[in-house]
C-alpha cells in the first residue's frame, strides 16, 4: 500500500474527547473516528488491525476445534424472556421495534440463540462434544461509554459455546477453551493473567477472567506472589474473618446522642472516638420491592457483586432517603438493625462474616442524632443470612496460602464460563444419553472482546512517541520511508524496489511516498508505530546502505541488498 493512496489522518493535538492513552493514540494514530459516543467508524489502518486480532482468535478456535457459524443479531423477544434474561439484562438490552410494532432485541450476548438452535439440531450424547463459535457485533446499552473501544455501545465479541453430555466432558471443554485463550492473548503480545471471576447475570457456576493488567482497567484484581492465586475482587476472598470483632458482651445497650453525626469517620472522632471497626455500617436494599438491611463492620466496604450472590439476584438498588425514613423512621447515618429499635419486624438482615459474635459494637439507633453502644449481634441484632460480603483490602493474607495480597486494576479481555444447565433447560436442550434418558446439555460459554483486546493492546503497548505495536498485529509490519519522492530519484527507485520484494514476499508493508519532510514521516510511522522503518536517503545510499529501525530498539545501518534479509529476520524470529 502506498500511503498517498490510503487514508490515515493522523492528529498532532490530541483530542479532547479522549481520557486514557490507548483511546488517545487510536485517534492521533488515525485508527478510528467517533461517530457519536460509544460508536466508532474504523479507518483502513484501524481495520487493518482489527482483522489480524480477529484472525488470531478464528485460528486458535478452530485448532481448539470449536466451529465457526453466524448468528443474527436481531433476535425475538421471546428467546430473552424463556431464559429470564429480558429481565435480568433489562438495563443493556437494546429493543427495536418493527412496522407491526412488534419488539425486537439486538443481541448483548447469544447463550439464548444457540442454544435455540442446539435444542433442535442436536439430540444425542453422539452428537457431542460440540463447541461453535463466531465473531460478530453485540450491542449494550452501557451506562457509560468510554474509553473509545473499551466500552462502547457496539463493538465485536467472538463468542463460543460448548455443548456436552457429561460433567467431565464439560470440564474438559472449558479447559480447551481457557488454553485457547492463553494462546491467543499471547500471540498478541498482551500480557495477560487469568483470575478467578464472579459469575453474575450469567447464572454460571464458575469462570476465570482474562485481564490484562493497566491503571487504567475498570477492574481491579487481587493477587498473591507467592502461591500465584488471583481473582476479580468482585469474588476475591481473604484470610481475614471476625476475630478482631470477637469480645464479649460487657453491658447492655446504651443510646447515646451524636448530634450531627451521619458517617462511621464522623463518630471516630472525639468526644465519641469510635474506631471504625468497633462499628456496624447499616446499609439498606430494595430486593424485589422489599427493604433489605445489609450490615458490616464499619471499616469495611461493602462488595455488591458479592451481595448479589447472597441475595441470588442481581436486580436491587440501594434504598432512597424517603423509602429508608418510611421503612426505618431515620436517616442515613443513623441507621442501625438491632431489634427493639426497628419499626418492622421479620426485616431481612443480611451480615457479612467478619460481623459473627461480634460484640461491643456501636450502631445507629434509628433515630436521627443518636446511637448505640454495646451492641451484641446475637443478642440484639438478628442476623438472617450471613455471607463473606466485604472488598478484600491489599495486604490482607491469602485465601489460600496467607501471604499478603496485592490488588491491581486491570482490563478484562476475555471471560470463559461453565454454565451447566441454565439455558438448556430453559431453552430445552435435552438429548439422549447413553441409556435412553432425557438430559439437558452442559454448558460453556467463552467471550473475548475483539475490538477491547485491540485497545487494550495500544494500552500495554507504547512509548512518548506513540504505539509500538507486536508485528502480530500491527496494520502493517513495514513502513518503507524514501527521502526523496521524486519519481526518478534512486532514492525512490531503491524504495520501489525494496517495497516490491517485501511485498512479494508476503510482508505487510507501506511505501510513505508522500512528499513530506523527513521529520514528518518519521514522527507519523512512529506515532502510527509500525514494528520497522526502512529509512532510505541520499547520504547512506552513497555508501550503499540503508537504515533499518525497529520500533522498539536502536536503528541499524543495512547493505541495501540485505534490507529484505534483515527485515525478514527482525520481523519473525523470535
Ligand atoms: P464488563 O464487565 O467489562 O462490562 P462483561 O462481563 O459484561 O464485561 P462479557 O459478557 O463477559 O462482558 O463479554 C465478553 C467480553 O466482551 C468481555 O470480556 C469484554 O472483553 C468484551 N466487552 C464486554 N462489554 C463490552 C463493551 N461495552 N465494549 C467493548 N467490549 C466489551
Ligand atoms: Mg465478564
Amino acid at each position: 500500500m502506498r500511503w498517498t493512496q490510503t487514508l490515515i489522518p493522523t492528529l498532532k493535538e490530541t483530542p479532547a474527547e479522549a481520557e486514557i492513552l490507548s483511546h488517545k493514540l487510536l485517534l492521533r494514530a488515525g485508527l478510528i473516528r467517533k461517530l457519536t459516543g460509544g460508536l466508532y467508524t474504523f479507518l483502513p489502518l484501524g481495520l487493518r488491525a482489527l482483522r489480524k486480532v480477529e484472525q488470531i482468535v478464528r485460528e486458535e478456535m478452530d485448532r481448539a476445534g470449536a466451529l465457526e457459524l453466524l448468528m443474527p443479531a436481531l433476535q425475538p423477544p421471546d428467546i430473552w424472556h424463556q431464559s429470564g434474561r429480558y429481565k435480568d439484562l433489562s438495563d443493556v438490552l437494546f429493543k427495536v421495534r418493527d412496522r407491526a410494532k412488534k419488539e425486537w432485541v439486538l443481541g448483548p450476548t447469544h447463550e439464548e440463540v444457540i442454544t435455540t438452535l442446539v435444542a433442535g439440531e442436536i439430540n444425542s450424547y453422539r452428537q457431542m462434544p460440540k463447541n461453535f463459535y463466531q465473531v460478530q457485533i453485540k450491542f449494550r446499552d452501557e451506562i457509560r461509554p468510554r474509553f473509545g473501544l473499551m466500552r462502547a455501545k457496539e463493538f465485536i465479541m467472538k463468542d463460543a459455546y460448548s455443548f456436552d453430555a457429561t460433567d467431565e466432558a464439560a470440564q474438559a471443554s472449558y479447559k480447551i477453551m481457557y488454553d485457547a485463550y492463553a494462546r491467543i492473548f499471547q500471540r498478541c503480545g498482551l500480557k495477560a493473567i487469568s483470575v478467578e471471576a464472579d459469575t453474575g447475570a450469567m447464572g454460571g457456576k464458575f469462570s476465570h477472567e482474562f485481564m490484562v493488567p493497566a491503571e487504567t482497567g475498570e477492574n481491579e484484581v487481587a493477587y498473591c506472589e507467592a502461591c500465584g492465586y488471583a481473582a476479580n475482587v468482585e469474588k476475591a476472598q481473604s484470610k481475614v474473618q471476625n476475630p478482631r470483632s470477637k469480645v464479649e458482651p460487657e453491658a447492655t445497650l446504651e443510646k447515646f446522642a451524636t448530634p450531627g453525626v451521619l458517617t462511621i469517620e464522623a463518630l471516630t472522632k472525639a468526644p465519641y472516638s469510635v474506631p471504625a471497626e468497633r462499628q456496624i455500617k447499616t446499609l439498606v436494599y430494595l430486593v424485589d420491592g422489599k427493604i433489605v438491611l445489609v450490615l458490616i463492620r464499619g471499616d469495611d466496604q461493602l462488595n455488591e457483586a458479592k451481595l448479589a450472590g447472597a441475595l441470588k439476584t442481581g436486580t436491587f438498588r440501594p434504598a432512597e432517603a424517603e423509602e429508608i425514613i418510611n421503612a426505618l423512621g431515620a436517616h442515613p447515618g443513623s441507621l442501625g438493625a438491632v431489634s427493639s429499635t426497628l419499626k418492622a419486624q421479620g426485616l431481612a438482615i443480611y451480615a457479612d462474616e467478619r460481623l459473627r459474635e461480634a460484640a461491643e459494637m456501636t450502631t445507629g439507633a434509628n433515630e436521627d442524632g443518636f446511637h448505640l453502644s454495646h451492641v451484641a449481634i446475637g443478642r440484639d441484632i438478628q442476623v438472617g443470612h450471613w455471607a463473606d460480603l466485604r472488598l478484600v483490602q491489599a495486604g490482607e493474607p491469602c485465601p489460600k496460602c496467607g501471604q499478603p495480597l496485592k490488588l491491581q486494576r486491570a482490563i478484562e479481555v476475555g471471560h470463559v464460563f461453565k454454565l451447566g444447565t441454565k439455558y438448556s433447560e430453559a431453552l430445552h436442550a435435552y438429548f439422549l444419553d447413553e441409556s435412553g434418558k432425557q438430559q439437558p446439555c452442559i454448558m460453556g460459554c467463552y467471550g473475548i472482546g475483539v475490538t477491547r483486546t485491540l485497545q487494550a493492546v495500544i494500552e500495554q503497548s507504547n512509548d512518548a512517541n506513540g504505539i509500538v505495536w507486536p508485528v502480530s498485529v500491527a496494520p502493517y509490519t513495514v513502513c518503507v520511508t524514501p527521502l526523496n519522492v521524486a519519481p526518478e530519484s534512486e532514492v525512490m527507485r531503491c524504495a520501489e524496489k525494496i517495497y516490491s520484494e517485501l511485498n512479494a514476499r508476503g510482508i505487510d508493508v507501506i511505501l510513505d511516498d508522500r512528499n513530506e519532510r523527513p521529520g514528518v514521516k518519521f514522527k507519523d510511522s512512529e506515532l502510527v508505530g509500525f514494528p520497522i522503518r526502512i529509512g532510505i536517503g541520499e547520504k547512506s545510499l552513497a555508501k550503499g546502505e540503508v537504515e533499518i529501525k525497529p520500533r522498539a530498539a536502536t536503528m541499524i545501518s543495512v547493505k541495501t541488498q540485505e534490507a529484505v534479509g534483515k527485515v525478514m529476520e527482525l520481523a519473525f524470529s523470535p
